[in-house]
């Protein structure tokens, strides 16, 4: 079984994105296997505010 990413279909790896900025919140676990995030969808952020976040990886 391996993660992608349910956006773009690109292999996810657990570790925290190489780019990402505390000021963003807590980082996701997962990010793209070149170290950026995981892509945006919709959803809320650490502060309830409706933004885009991470999304989750898919395992396949
Ligand atoms: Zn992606």
């Amino acid at each position: 079984m391996s993660a992608v990413c349910s956006e773009c279909g690109e292999p996810a790896v657990q570790s925290r994105p190489s780019t990402w900025v505390s000021a963003w919140g807590p980082a996701p676990s997962w990010s793209h296997h070149d170290g950026d995030p995981l892509c945006n969808i919709p959803g809320t952020n650490h502060l309830g505010e409706s933004t885009y976040v991470p999304c989750e990886p898919e395992f396949v």
